[in-house]
């Protein structure tokens, strides 16, 4: 097996033994990439001088005795919103091109701290908006499992670059389902930590009250080991958690249950079959553990995606007017005034997805507007969290599907309407700050599938056990893409 096969804990262990180096590692990366992103499409470019000095600068920290951390020279590679120092920064949109990150986002800053080598630029939907990364401005990206289908979306490219074998951990952004939409499309073990459980500085903005950080890996002890580095308070970022980080592959192993495990019926009953049988399976492995299974109800849920694309678009309306074609990237050449380079840069810089939200996000916030919308979206989410939160009162964690339908097929021309409804399972969550998990969970069709776990603000290491659970018992973390 290739090194680049390995899981990250796997490859600890090997750097921790001395029997690789990190350089090896970076390099069997590279090959990789070299090797199959042509058809897959998950970069938009990595920096190879960088990746083997990071990787040269372990190895000598390692042979001194002196190792940061468990992922001391384990790669990980960045959705292109997340900021590394001296390295582009595009989230996919031809309006940044040309601008380099002057700081470290936390996330990488951590990852840095931690040994970890960071790299790469991943592909995704324009400004993260999207749920198949064919929104990219410079190329789509295909899913390793059946090149002919998208991977998801928006962080495509983190969920296809793992799912591939090109690097062993990934981050994603997550605003309405972007890490875990795509992690079950690819087959891979997707996290989105509870609001504020990760920093968001340094990374692209797009909708401040929704957006989170958080790992895409093979397996359920890697998405642990990352968010242990990644996770944690920071006074750049007002509304991240200074609450303690617990040791999250030790918690989740502490945690065995017998656990209390909600399925809302609105989630359920009318989900279509393939939804359907993903939760089915992830039931009655439980029931068979001696969990049990509560059926519970989540009757506002119906509401979260109307309520998401008027809180989202609102944000970012505002978000996003930070690119005027002066500050960052691209300016219009055929500019002559100050007026004509924000619209021309604005115009020529954005893509149609970008420009949509950005109108019906300043829709809503007019005034005369802004009660008859944006008010009520938030009185919507309210009424979401609290949904939530009576559930959590008799269940330890909630089983769901990630989406309604397989990946589709590139070229296919899915509508508005069906694109925006493909986050109706993880929307919710978002919207109020929940931690959740996209767990694999078999293939249909010969594309794989998952469930997503739901838990309680701040609960990660429960949905690790609850996803370690299932994981431990099958072979679908062991199961790859050929390509
Ligand atoms: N697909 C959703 C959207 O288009 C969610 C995207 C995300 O989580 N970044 O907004």
């Amino acid at each position: 097996m290739s090194l680049c096969q390995k899981t990250a804990a796997e490859l600890a262990a090997l750097l921790s033994n001395r029997d690789v180096s990190a350089r090896e590692i970076a390099l069997a990366c590279i090959a990789r990439v070299e090797a199959v992103d042509a058809r897959v499409g998950a970069f938009l470019g990595f920096d190879a001088a960088d990746f083997l000095a990071q990787a040269d600068a372990s190895d000598a920290r390692r042979s001194r005795g002196a190792a940061l951390g468990v992922l001391d020279g384990v790669p990980v590679a960045l959705k292109d919103n997340i900021s590394a120092i001296g390295q582009p920064l595009t989230c996919a949109s031809k309006i940044l091109s040309g601008y380099v990150s002057p700081y470290d986002a936390t996330v990488t800053r951590k990852l840095r701290e931690a040994g970890a080598v960071v790299w790469g630029r991943l592909n995704m939907d324009e400004f993260a908006m999207g749920a198949s990364t064919t929104n990219s401005a410079f190329h789509p990206t295909r899913n390793p499992w059946d090149t002919a289908r998208s991977p998801g979306g928006s962080s495509g490219g983190s969920a296809a670059a793992v799912a591939a074998s090109m690097t062993p951990l990934a981050l994603g952004s997550d605003t309405g389902g972007s890490i875990r939409q795509p992690a079950a499309h690819c087959g891979v073990v997707g996290l989105k930590p509870t609001y504020g459980r990760v920093s968001r500085y340094g990374l692209a903005a797009f909708a401040s009250s929704l957006d989170q950080i958080g790992p895409i890996a093979n397996t359920v002890v890697d998405a642990a080991l990352l968010l242990q580095v990644i996770a944690g308070g920071d006074p750049f970022d007002g509304t991240s958690l200074a609450d303690a980080v617990p040791d999250y592959a030790a918690g989740m192993r502490a945690a065995h249950g017998p656990w209390k495990i909600g399925i809302p019926d609105e989630f359920f009953s009318d989900a279509p079959a393939s939804a359907r049988s993903a939760v089915e399976v992830a039931a009655a492995f439980f029931q068979g553990r001696g969990d049990t299974i509560i059926p519970v109800s989540l009757p506002r849920a119906k509401h979260a995606v109307a309520a998401y694309y008027i809180i989202a678009t609102a944000e970012a309306s505002s978000n996003l007017a930070r690119y005027d074609g002066i500050r960052y990237g691209q300016r219009s050449t055929g500019a002559t005034d100050a007026t004509d380079i924000y619209a021309l840069s604005r115009a020529e810089g954005f893509g149609d997805e970008v420009k949509r939200r950005i109108i019906l996000g300043a829709y809503v916030l007019t005034s005369g507007y802004y009660e008859a919308y944006y008010l009520r979206a938030q009185k919507v989410r309210s009424l979401i969290r609290d949904d939530f939160a009576r559930v959590f009162e008799t269940v330890d964690f909630i089983l769901a599907p990630v989406t309604p339908t397989p990946p589709p097929r590139i070229g296919d021309g899915i509508g508005l309407l069906e694109q925006y409804l493909g986050d109706i399972y993880t929307i919710p969550v978002n919207l109020a700050g929940l931690p959740a998990i996209s767990v694999p969970c078999g293939e249909a069709d010969k594309l794989p599938s998952g469930f997503q776990l739901i838990g309680k603000p701040l609960d990660e290491c429960t949905l690790l056990a609850g996803a370690h659970a299932f994981e431990e018992a099958h072979d679908f973390a062991a199961r790859r893409p050929t390509l």
